[in-house]
């Protein structure tokens, strides 16, 4: 999400006639877009305060904007924390930024600048189709710093999707923090497997993603729209959390271990290529080591695609962090963290390397270190060499060799 946020507003700043940098130390403005999910993210946003301070020191008329989840309710506060910060504003909050640009504008020399728009689009473009959460899980900070879901009018993101399309994407991935409650609250409403009906029909557009779906959400209509569909890719994330009971009733997530396995069940019989990610959080308030064996167990069990795992990180104002004590050693965090991490390089390996010999078609989406990357239906990682260009092309791989984390082959004519 943030990714697609800060490309949405380094595009307008490129429309007003700036040009990226490659470093602060260059710039004349530096736009900090963060991230507060755990701690070690926010640990990270409040290092680069600190070096920019340092930077500005230097260069006085530097301005410097800061958004996304750092920002709370107390705007007040932080300006006087960070008094050489020029502007906060709130995530995705468009409206507020253009204003302060315009402000801005009339009293620098920003007008003057030669203008120089990038028309050209990654091969995958992102678009936020819901902002916000209305889920309130216990652990997450999500909910306080976004706001409550509100959805984008389906011609707002169909537009942007068409304009993405004619400056080169292939693929759109649709993102929210929860793309299943896409809709609801539109009048009229309407829902993710309309939308995705929509998108189907752009021409030019190859492949469509979405991320990310609350497991008690899932419904028929969308698994429907994935199986019937011919450019909605077989690959869902799909955040479990936990695979304990109680520990999922105390994250609020609404559903037990066996609600999820028949909703992966039920997903598998419809769609059986279907690839699964999943998000795992280990050493949540009360976790016994029973209760974390029962999530390692349903990990070995489900055989995902793609696993994140994060240490739990107590986050001010939330639920668990006002009443659940944060009991749960550090290094017993690490080692959970650990163990799991090893299971799935285990599962990926033999899910990989059953690949080979498999002819898979990747949609190419640029080159690193001499080699052509690009992924499969599935969402998996693929490298070849060749001296054409393929970027932006469906190309077949024949896959010769696999690793936990990605294929490699030769392009088949
Ligand atoms: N809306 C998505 C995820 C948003 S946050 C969902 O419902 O899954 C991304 C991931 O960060 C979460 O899936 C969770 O695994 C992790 N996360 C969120 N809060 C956390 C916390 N306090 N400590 C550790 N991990 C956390
Ligand atoms: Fe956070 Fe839960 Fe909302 Fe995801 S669904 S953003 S984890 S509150």
């Amino acid at each position: 999400m943030n990714r697609a946020e800060s490309s949405e507003i380094g595009n307008y700043l490129q429309s007003l006639g700036l040009e990226q940098v490659r470093t602060a130390r260059e710039a004349d403005m530096v736009i900090l877009n963060t991230c507060v999910v755990r701690q070690n993210a926010e640990d990270k946003v409040i290092g680069m305060l600190g070096y920019l301070k340092g930077i500005k020191r230097e260069k006085p008329d530097m301005r410097i904007a800061l958004t996304g989840c750092f920002i709370d309710s107390d705007i007040s506060q932080l300006k006087t924390q960070y008094p050489y910060v020029n502007h906060f504003f709130k995530p995705g909050d468009r409206i507020n930024f253009e204003d302060w640009m315009c402000s801005e504008a009339i009293d620098s020399s920003m007008r003057n600048l030669n203008v120089t728009i990038h028309s050209t689009a990654p091969v995958s473009g992102y678009i936020p189709i819901i902002q916000g959460c209305n889920n309130y899980c216990s652990y997450c900070i999500v909910p306080y710093r976004r706001g409550p879901e509100r959805s984008r009018p389906p011609d707002e993101i169909l537009n942007q999707a068409a304009e993405l399309v004619a400056n080169g994407a292939r693929e759109i991935v649709l993102l929210g923090q929860n793309v299943n409650a896409y809709g609801k609250d539109l009048d009229p409403s309407t829902d993710l497997a309309s939308l995705l009906h929509q998108l189907n029909e752009l021409r030019g557009l190859i492949r469509i993603r979405f991320l990310t779906n609350h497991p008690k959400d899932m419904n028929h209509e969308l698994i429907k729209a994935m199986l019937s569909l011919n450019k909605v890719c077989h690959h869902i994330c799909l955040p479990l959390q936990a695979g304990d009971d109680q520990i999922l009733k105390s994250m609020n997530r609404h559903y037990t271990l066996d609600d999820y396995r028949s909703l992966v069940n039920r997903i598998l019989d419809s769609i059986p290529d279907i690839a699964l990610s999943t998000d795992i959080i280990v050493g949540f308030p009360g976790e016994s080591e029973s209760q974390y064996f029962n999530t390692y167990k349903a990990i070995a069990d489900i055989h995902f695609d793609v696993v994140h795992v994060a240490a739990y990180s107590p986050r001010t104002g939330t639920f668990a962090s006002k009443y659940l004590p944060d009991d749960v050693p550090y290094d017993i965090k690490l080692q959970r963290l650990h163990d799991i991490e090893d299971l799935q390089t285990t599962i990926l390996s033999k899910i990989n390397q059953k690949q080979i010999g498999d002819t898979v078609e990747i949609l190419v989406e640029g080159k690193k270190s001499l080699k052509w990357y690009g992924r499969t239906n599935s969402d998996k990682l693929v490298f070849f060499t060749d001296p054409s260009d393929h970027k932006g092309k469906i190309v077949k791989v024949n896959v010769e060799s696999a690793s936990p984390w990605a294929l490699q082959g030769t392009p088949v004519s």
